[in-house]
């Protein structure tokens, strides 16, 4: 027998499988993990195939050295979702692969660890044993009314209390015996007591709704604090009933504390985590238990996707929209795709939840393609809170140019004298900003593509991210006049130490990108914060999702606008989301929530549906601006990206691809809004110069348009330049 083995190693411009010899004594089967030797070294592989002959002389062939796992470390159904990857998204195979298995395994990083236990042996007379002890044995004595109490304890803790003397002359003695077992490193999770509900009828529905053994899409729009977890847990508990096993998709890991109490009081052992906040140890073994079965539920953030669970009984994305679940290095994929794949392959529903989703995934509901599901009422019963829109521009002509609106301050000063906690939201996204007058509001935008610009401080310049037309930065107000044009972006450092100055007594918390390097960090500010009365909480996007904090009655937007003004298509979606998301951390429990909305356009449509929650009007407006500029969910965009150490290589490889895509285009044309080819706006990453092409065309025609672009791109692989290829990508720069 014969095996076509994927080779590990990193940087090889080809994907090529190599053909080994089985040799008898060894188990091998399709997924399995191998070592092999490759010219002169010894290197990791994964079995893609078995077969009967091959094409290449026996005596060429080297024989598979050994297994490197005593389990079959890819299934089948993952080895047919690495053919789909591969195609659809032209990716390497052994990328592919890796994304399967935990880092930790590649390699031998990480071993299971084992622990050393003593037990008793039940056929000794202990008690004669005991009678022969002199009186003054009080250590042995002790050690036997243990043992008559415990058969099997750890060997570190007999030592501890017993002394090792006393441990190790018991063992001789025959009286107990030692043996080992595997420990699972566990993540630490903090267990709480929940309280027991009636489902609301609208939950009810949902459930109900939900077919389990059949392959659908569902999309779960609730709004916030609406119970959808709810939803979601009954769901899960409904497939393990039924012997199945269950994916849960949460967006970062500074949520999933707060799903995995819910998750391990509902499911206990079931649940394994898997996230990169983990340990190399902990990752590993939360792995193995559901490799092996002992764990039944995957939660965690975007990789969980590829859980080694079989039998999936359902799939649920949570807070589907969210822009995490599109890998944006490489391997570049999309979760929800991959998604479908599983739960079409397992024959089970995929369930995807929002608040506020995404507009395509709305649009898929509309024709037909997703079934809604709605929860339009919070679970207890309350009003969702009130948004308050605040005009920053007539704040200044008021005189007040400082960060917090008087609105603002007004609020804290009162959530602060009545003991209650309040949450502040800053949007920093990467080194991107935008230009705005802080006079008239004026802010500057492409004049081909209505959508802001960038502005790039190292060339001083202002550009378009979807079409790369460039401008330079502007130092006067074209509308008004006014030098108060600037690149607007606050700190949380800043708004931290403004907030020390007015409440020199409260516990202040800042949770950002600095704060929350360490494990485990996320969770300390958050109880932190939880526990302490008054408390302010100063954050970006990462307070605001998931987490239910019963007493905030106060959030405060600080700068609105900032995700307004991305340089992208989907900014209105996304800073939609935002506010809804952000607002929805205030009066969860039994106190009124009120938000602050800070902006210097206060009369955006964004602001006017989102102040209101109506989601519906807002996504109206926005899908039949969609249909009218051309984007998606109707059409395609495409990014190719070349990046080479040297400038010359990147051009004229970009050169040749835009040159071979013409015809493409060509033959296409009534397809296409967009082909170009240029540099891309951020130039130059580590050295490495970046080119590429862009391509906007009709959506239906992407399956045919895409073939031939990997196609093209193929040909183009090779060691000096990197070339990817990005379908809707997350972010242009
Ligand atoms: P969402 O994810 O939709 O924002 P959550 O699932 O976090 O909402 O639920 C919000 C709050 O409502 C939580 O504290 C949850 O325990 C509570 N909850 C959920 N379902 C019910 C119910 N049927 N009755 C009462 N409270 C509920
Ligand atoms: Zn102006
Ligand atoms: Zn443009």
């Amino acid at each position: 027998m014969f095996a076509e083995v994927i080779v590990d190693v990193l940087n090889s411009e080809t994907d090529k499988v190599f053909d080994y010899k089985i040799p008898n004594n060894l188990k091998i089967e399709e997924g399995t993990r191998v070592l092999v030797s490759f010219g002169n070294r010894k290197i990791e592989g994964y079995v893609i195939k078995i077969k009967q002959n091959s094409n290449v002389k026996e005596e060429k062939l080297k024989e598979i050295i050994c297994n490197i796992d005593d389990f079959v470390a890819i299934l089948p159904e993952m080895l047919k979702l690495k053919d789909y990857m591969v195609k659809r998204y032209n990716l390497r195979v052994a990328d592919v692969l890796r994304l399967f298995i935990p880092s930790e395994m590649r390699s031998g990083k990480v071993k299971p660890i084992f622990k050393t236990y003593c037990k008793l042996n039940k056929s000794y007379n202990l008690d004669e044993f005991a009678n022969s002890l002199k009186k003054n044995a009080t250590k042995q004595m002790s050690f036997i009314l243990f043992l008559k109490e415990n058969n099997v304890a750890d060997i570190t803790f007999l030592n501890k209390e017993f002394g090792s003397q006393t441990v190790k002359k018991f063992i001789e003695l025959g009286i107990i015996k030692t043996f080992k077992e595997e420990i699972d490193r566990r993540p630490q999770i903090i267990e709480r007591n929940q309280e027991k509900f009636e489902h609301t009828l609208e939950q009810k529905r949902a459930i109900e709704n939900v077919k389990l053994n059949e392959n659908n899409t569902y999309l779960l729009h609730g709004v916030t604090g609406s119970g959808k977890t709810e939803v979601y847990m009954t769901l899960i508990e409904k497939v393990l009933e039924s012997g199945k096993t269950a994916i849960m998709l949460v967006p970062e890991i500074s949520l999933t504390p707060q799903i995995m109490f819910n998750f391990k009081n509902r499911f206990g052992e079931n649940v394994a985590l898997l996230h990169s906040g983990l340990s190399a140890g902990e990752r590993y073994d939360e792995w193995r238990r559901l490799r092996c079965g002992k764990a039944k539920v995957a939660v965690g953030a975007r990789s969980a996707i590829f859980a080694p669970l079989e039998n999936v009984g359902i799939i649920i994305i949570d807070e589907e929209h969210d822009s995490s679940y599109s890998s944006e290095s490489n391997p570049r994929y999309k979760t929800v795709e991959v998604a479908d794949f599983r739960a079409k392959y397992n024959d089970c529903p995929l369930l995807l939840g929002s608040a506020t989703p995404s507009i395509s995934s709305y649009y898929n509901t509309e024709i037909g393609k997703y079934t809604l599901l709605e929860l339009p009422t919070r679970a207890n019963g309350k009003d969702m809170p009130k948004i308050q829109i605040v005009d920053m521009l007539s704040e200044i002509r008021n005189g007040n140019s400082g960060i917090f609106s008087n609105a603002l301050k007004d609020e804290l000063f009162r959530c602060v004298e009545e003991k209650k906690q309040a949450m502040l939201f800053l949007n920093r996204r990467g080194y991107t900003s935008f230009m705005m007058c802080r006079n008239c509001g004026y802010v500057a935008k492409c004049t081909d593509c209505d959508v802001s610009l960038v502005y790039h401080k190292d060339e001083e310049k202002l550009k378009c991210h979807y079409c790369g037309k460039r401008f330079k930065a502007l130092t006067l107000c074209p509308e008004c006049g006014s030098a108060e044009i600037k690149q607007g972006a606050i700190g949380t450092q800043r708004v931290v130490s403004e907030l020390k100055e007015m409440f020199p007594n409260v516990k202040i918390l800042r949770m950002d990108n600095d704060t929350t390097k360490n494990k485990n960090s996320h969770q300390k500010i958050l109880e932190e914060f939880s526990s302490s009365h008054p408390s302010i909480l100063v954050g970006t996007q990462m307070i605001a999702k998931g987490h239910d904090f019963p007493d905030v009655i106060l959030v405060g937007i600080i700068d609105a606008d900032q995700s307004l003004y991305q340089s992208d298509y989907r900014s209105p979606e996304r800073a939609f989301a935002l506010i809804t998301q952000v607002s929805g951390r205030a009066g969860r429990k039994d106190l009124e929530g009120k938000v602050i909305l800070q902006t210097y356009n206060p009369k955006h449509y964004v602001y006017k549906f989102a102040s209101n929650y109506n989601y519906k009007a807002f996504y109206e407006k926005e899908i039949n601006l969609r249909q009218t500029t051309k984007f998606p969910p109707f059409t395609t965009i495409v990014r190719i990206l070349i990046s080479s150490d040297k400038e010359e290589i990147a051009r004229d490889t970009i050169r040749s691809v835009y040159n071979d895509l013409a015809d493409v285009y060509n033959n296409y044309k009534e397809d296409f809004y967009y082909f170009n080819a240029m540099k891309s706006p951020v130039g130059k990453i580590k050295n490495k110069i970046r080119y590429q092409i862009l391509m906007r065309f009709t959506k239906s025609k992407e399956d045919v348009i895409m073939e031939k672009i990997y196609g093209v791109v193929d040909k183009y692989k090779c060691s000096k330049t990197s070339i990817f290829v990005e379908i809707d990508p997350q972010s242009l720069s």
